[in-house]
């Protein structure tokens, strides 16, 4: 008899007759004994299920569903350590075509000459370059005798991820705030926070709260006559989290990219519009030259030399596997197919929301303006009778995840709620979620609420 069983219990018990399952599992104390991994598994996948249906999950700007290759690649990587990059040397020839693919895909002037690497996401892909720019930044000053104890960014209202960077590396967030009629960074707003202490300019392709892409191109020509003026070069620094995967495809006229010469680096989430499984993201620089050598780490790789520059070690190859998967899986052709038919979708969803009365649409998923997303605030002044927390809450019976959530400084005052569409939201999918918001509202006026949930009372996580 194992121990720990008791005297009825028999190895042939079913799942739900073990002891296992009909006693309360571990959850404070290191376990002291062994398992069945059957009944381990059981444990662990049910409480899962409480997780709720991620493909409902309409907050997330990431993948939720993946080609069943993609599933089987991950099982077959799953001991691919990204470091290793002499003991798993295909691995890291896959990982460095994806740079030249990626380069070459945002129009490097020499994509042979343009460096790069695969990082868990955006947020470390934004800490390298927002280094790069640092470091760029402090040799330039340097070589000028200058002081460089004073270093800032200026960016639109950006995802949490940069005020990570900045906080951890002492700089200064110039972040232009939001106002009323003006979401996103313009050349003016940025220009007026530039001088001889900025590292870069960093606006983003797709911004967090509302989905819209910022003017990459009006902002660098702002920056190319401020340069002409006072001699004060600043370089851009794009964050494409989601708009690195989906203007290309879509939107190619948009120049955004290095065809930009003051575009200096670029990041983007391959695990989100780059349809690859959780945990890849990419960082890409111009040229050489605009990634510093204090940032190189040179490992050995089959007896040469290669670049090594990430705040990780040890990191999971199958993400950057299955990125090169869907290169070759879908090339342009098939990517621009799923993300025409997100836009479409987030498009059709706008007009629907929209007609259903009580709603006024922010952002309307237009193709060229930003991400498939769309997002809405309640009409000023309308008694609807709910909040868009209630709202949220209400889906939510029905396995919706829709957030709600108050825009950043200076217009915190203004709540929104926005839909993210992404590879499996298909059109019918949304549809029932139209019908889902529409009977909410009936649900609403036959039992109208007082007071409305408050955002602190809702839950809810929009980033
Ligand atoms: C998602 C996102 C990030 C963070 O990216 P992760 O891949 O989740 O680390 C940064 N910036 C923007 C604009 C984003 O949308």
């Amino acid at each position: 008899m194992q121990k720990g069983r008791k005297s009825n219990e028999r190895f042939d018990d079913g799942i739900y007759g073990s002891g296992d399952l009909s006693r309360n599992a571990p959850k404070q104390k290191f376990p002291n004994q062994e398992r069945d991994p059957r009944h381990a598994y059981a444990i662990v996948h049910d409480e899962l299920m409480l997780d709720g249906n991620s493909r409902q999950n309409l907050a997330t700007f990431c993948q939720t569903w993946e080609e069943p290759e993609v599933h089987k690649l991950m099982d077959e990587c799953i001991d691919k350590n990204m470091v290793d990059k002499d003991e798993y040397p295909q691995t890291a020839e896959i990982e460095a075509r994806c740079v030249r693919m990626l380069c070459d895909l945002w129009n490097a002037p020499r994509p042979e000459g343009a460096v790069g690497c695969s990082t868990t996401g955006s947020s470390e892909a934004a800490m390298l370059g927002g280094m790069a720019m640092k470091r760029r930044w402090e040799a330039s000053r340097r070589a000028q005798g200058k002081a460089i104890d004073k270093p800032n960014l200026v960016t639109g209202p950006v995802q949490v991820c940069w005020h990570k960077f900045t906080r951890y590396w002492d700089i200064e967030h110039r972040e232009i705030p939001m106002e009323p009629g003006r979401m996103l960074m313009t050349p003016e707003e940025a220009l007026s926070r530039c001088d001889e202490n900025t590292i870069g300019v960093t606006p983003t392709l797709g911004v967090t709260f509302t989905g819209q892409y910022e003017p990459v191109k009006a902002v660098a020509g702002a920056l190319d006559r401020l340069q002409e003026t006072s001699g004060l070069d600043i370089p851009i620094h794009v964050d494409a989290a989601s708009g690195g995967f989906l203007a290309p495809f879509c939107s190619p006229e948009l120049e955004w990219d290095f065809r930009l010469p003051r575009v200096k680096s670029i990041n983007a989430s391959g695990h989100k519009f780059g349809l690859a499984p959780l945990g890849v993201g990419w960082v890409a620089w111009r040229e050489q030259t605009d990634l510093p050598e204090e940032l190189i780490f040179w490992v050995n790789y089959l007896g040469g030399n290669m670049r090594d520059t990430a705040l990780n070690f040890s990191r999971p190859g199958g993400q950057v596997v299955c990125q090169y998967y869907n290169f070759l899986r879908l090339g342009k052709e098939g990517y621009r197919k799923i993300h025409d038919g997100c836009y479409a979708t987030a498009q059709l969803l706008a007009r629907e929301i929209q007609q259903l009365g009580p709603f006024e649409i922010v952002f309307d998923g237009q193709t060229d303006a930003g991400i498939p997303a769309l997002c809405w605030k309640l009409k000023p002044g309308a008694e609807a009778g709910f909040s868009l927390y209630d709202l949220a809450d209400r889906l939510r019976c029905r396995g919706w995840q829709v957030p709600a959530y108050t825009l950043p400084a200076n217009c915190q005052q203004q709540t929104i709620q926005r839909i993210l569409v992404r590879q499996g939201v298909s059109r019918d999918l949304a549809m029932m979620l139209v019908d889902d918001i529409r009977q909410a509202l009936d649900y609403f006026a036959r039992h109208p609420l007082a007071p409305s949930l408050t955002s602190e009372e809702a839950s809810g996580f929009h980033h």
